[in-house]
């Protein structure tokens, strides 16, 4: 089966507390429409941040309810199509991201996407990139704002979610409550400046429930890399979490000691920055999909 669900279903946090715009069996598909993450607030270079409503960035369309998603089980979603608009909201200012302190006041600017294109200035384009900044669950308890990432996903920014790949999110809640939104036509590692090149879209997914499939945080496996993707306070303490979370998948699928498997890791594997400018930093764990392929990790 194949749903739609418009930007109209949107959500500021993920939450077991929220109820579900949608039902599916796992194995379905949903088109899912999303605004961009000022939540369509700035259309024209007329619209400035500083008479934005912070109370409606971050949107993020869902909950979907899973079928038979449980506890201990995984959510694989696999993110067969990315469609963004033509129009893309760059954004910076004083004391945001890692340039903030070299500024004064906010700014944004809009740029035209066309023909795969960003028009940054009279100068400069650069190809899409397309991403999905914001994707995740519902947390056990309370509620996560959706511009905070964490084990449960959300606000993640890591460029490695994209057309193609598959991500695997814990399931914490009953039907596991799935939700995406905060598109980008592009964006580097570290998002320093604070935003992509943000961008309304929708995203074509299929939610599949893997039972049984105890992990801690977030897994994206594209067609080269499988990376574990952690998010902390610090970077120190995401760099632990995400490597530790790699080296805890080889464990339990080969026989290989912890020193093997650091000296492995070591020799192959990349440590790299998804964001480093969120409420919570994020980083990833990347080994080629060769050397887990070889003892049928994911
Ligand atoms: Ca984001
Ligand atoms: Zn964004």
């Amino acid at each position: 089966m194949t749903y739609k669900v418009s930007s109209e279903n949107y959500m500021f946090s993920f939450s077991k507390d929220i109820k579900p715009v949608l039902c599916v069996k796992s194995g379905d598909r949903v088109e899912i429409e999303t605004m961009d993450c000022f939540a369509n607030q700035i259309m024209t270079n007329e619209d400035k941040l500083e008479t934005l409503d912070w109370n409606r960035v971050n949107p993020a369309t869902g909950p979907i309810y899973v079928e038979g998603a449980q506890p201990a089980d995984a959510l694989k979603v696999t993110i067969e199509k990315i469609q963004i608009g033509n129009r893309g909201v760059v954004a910076t200012g004083k004391d945001l991201g890692v340039l903030g302190h070299l500024m004064e006041g906010l700014y944004s600017r809009v740029l035209d996407i066309k023909d795969g294109e960003v028009i940054f200035n009279e100068d400069i384009s650069f190809p899409i990139n397309t991403m999905i900044g914001v994707i995740g669950v519902a947390p056990k308890e309370g509620s996560i704002n959706c511009g905070t990432p964490g084990s449960h996903g959300g606000n993640m920014d890591t460029k490695l979610i994209t057309e193609g790949s598959v991500l695997y999110l814990p399931v914490f809640v009953e039907g596991a409550l799935f939700g995406l939104g905060d598109l980008h036509a592009a964006m580097g590692d570290g998002e320093i400046g604070v935003s992509g090149v943000e961008v309304a879209g929708s995203v074509t997914v299929k939610l599949e429930v893997v039972k049984n499939m105890s992990i801690a945080n977030p897994i994206v496996k594209t067609s080269d890399i499988t990376a574990t993707i952690a998010s902390a306070p610090t970077l120190e303490e995401a760099v632990t979490t995400a490597t530790q979370d790699m080296a805890n998948l080889l464990k339990q699928h080969t026989s290989m000691s912890v020193e093997e498997i650091a000296t492995l890791m070591s020799a192959v594997g990349n440590l790299q920055f998804s964001q480093v400018v969120d409420p919570e930093k994020t980083v990833r764990f990347a080994m080629p999909n060769r050397i887990l392929e070889r003892y049928n990790i994911l």
